[in-house]
């Protein structure tokens, strides 16, 4: 489904956006030296790790620079429709 995006912060930008994707990579820090000691696939992650749970996707306006989830730019071009 197609959704007419709006800006909600310049308010007149509906073309010129950057979509985001968004690749969590699960890693675990040393806590002291903040030296990276594993970095897992969402298969192998650990218990008590959570997995990632955000958007894919993050538009930013082309036009100011916003960043915003999706549905907040496609909320915004509903309402402005
Ligand atoms: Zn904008």
């Amino acid at each position: 489904m197609s959704q007419v995006y709006c800006c909600p912060n310049c308010r007149t930008n509906k073309s010129r956006f950057n979509l985001i994707q968004q690749v969590a990579t699960p890693i675990k820090k040393d806590p002291r030296s903040g030296e990276i000691v594993a970095q897992y696939s969402n298969d192998t992650i650990e218990p008590f790790h959570l997995a990632y749970n955000g958007p894919d996707v993050r538009v930013q306006c082309a036009a100011c620079g916003l960043i915003e989830d999706e549905k907040t730019f496609a909320a915004f071009g509903q309402r402005s429709q």
